[in-house]
């Protein structure tokens, strides 16, 4: 048996440990905040955003976004059916209604065309997901969600490092949120962070974030509202700033990852890998390959082969109206389709050459194999 091939796992290297060692022994009393701000200014100037809230999941730091744009009971929220349950998760935990859209065919991002027909006087917002790194049509977003009055929230948990017509994903809309997951490109085990270039927005954030204690208030521990508390240790912030160093690093050889697999796949017509859409580029957080409806290949066949293979691919997100808690019935005839003949291909920053190789070769045999049998 060869040897097991990860999904994904992160890049620490002596410099994070150093940092983390830091704050282990330093960053306490009056400077129990010191390594999150930094991590918080290092971050936004990163990817040219005024304000950025660090939290403790991405999770979080929607849910914070959500409620501190008063998003609550009876309010709509727009968002694509092919998405990770964290990003519907805030929205019912605020009492609103998830709205569900299927995706575009060729970005597998939520397709706007969709989204107009949806839209009534309890819409309040459309959550923008950059599926695996690729970038959701921002330009016609932007037009529905101004014209109707509505907030437009870019998901950028998988798409750091994605540069839409010259601004880094997760800067353009109301506001952004970023995961630092162990699976993301930017890791501090667990982790997120919330971006906005509106200061009063990310002041509400911050207080909501601190149980709601606004930092002008003379009184100790007198919260003005009901607030959360899903902030950042002094230690995750730590290795996240040494991976913000990183940055470039990092993105770069998720790129590279990438493009070593479309080398690969060169001429291969069956099988298509993410696409990137005009003036645009992808930090290509996860390589997803897609095979084609002739070839007959399922998503079951792809994830048994790569599993008697000991290579840890996953399945494209099912879509999300599928789960049996989510309250709405839609139909997504683009979303399930792909899902059912596409996986993720692992991209970890150290995966070798010959690990890449490997893993297409799998692709190709399940290619000829059911060529052979359809034939
Ligand atoms: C990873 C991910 C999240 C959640 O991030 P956490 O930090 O685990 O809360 C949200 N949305 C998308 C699209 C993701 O991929």
């Amino acid at each position: 048996l060869s040897t097991e091939i990860p999904y994904s796992k992160p890049s620490i290297t002596k410099l994070e440990l150093d940092l983390v060692s830091k704050a282990a022994l330093a960053g306490w009393g009056n400077r129990s905040n010191a390594f999150v701000s930094q991590f918080e200014d290092d971050f936004a100037r990163r990817i040219g955003v005024q304000y950025a809230v660090a939290t403790s999941s991405c999770t979080g730091a929607l849910h914070l976004g959500l409620a501190a744009s008063g998003i609550g009971k009876d309010d709509e929220v727009i968002l694509a059916q092919s998405n990770w349950v964290a990003t519907i998760a805030p929205i019912i935990y605020l009492g609103a209604k998830p709205v569900l859209v299927d995706i575009e065919e060729v970005s597998w991002c939520i397709d706007p065309e969709l989204i107009t027909s949806k839209i009534n006087p309890k819409t309040k917002a459309i959550i923008a997901t950059h599926l695996y790194g690729n970038l959701c049509d921002l330009n016609s977003l932007s037009r529905i969600a101004r014209k109707n009055n509505l907030l437009l929230i870019e998901d950028s948990a998988e798409a750091l490092g994605s540069i839409y017509e010259g601004k880094h994903a997760g800067t353009i809309g109301d506001f952004g949120v970023f995961s630092f997951h162990g699976s993301k490109t930017l890791t501090t085990g667990e982790g997120g962070m919330f971006v906005t270039n509106n200061e009063s927005l990310a002041m509400n954030v911050r207080i909501l974030n601190n149980h709601g204690r606004d930092p002008n208030e003379e009184r100790q521990f007198w919260p003005s509202k009901l607030g959360y508390k899903y902030k950042m240790t002094n230690l995750q912030a730590a290795l996240g700033i040494g991976q913000v160093s990183r940055f470039d690093e990092l993105v770069n050889r998720k790129i590279e990852i990438f493009q070593n697999y479309q080398n690969l796949l060169f001429g291969v017509k069956d099988i298509k890998l993410n696409k990137v859409r005009i003036n645009c580029s992808s930090g290509y957080w996860m390589p997803n390959a897609i095979f084609s409806t002739n070839s007959g290949v399922t998503r079951e066949q792809i994830l048994e082969e790569f599993k008697n293979n000991s290579i840890d691919a996953r399945p494209f997100f099912w879509p999300l109206s599928n789960l049996d808690f989510i309250p709405t019935i839609e139909d997504s005839p683009v979303a399930d389709d792909i899902s059912k003949r596409s996986v993720n291909l692992p991209s970890f920053h150290e995966i070798t050459d010959l690990e890449q190789s490997r893993i297409v070769k799998i692709l190709l045999k399940l290619l000829n194999k059911n060529k052979d049998f359809l034939a």
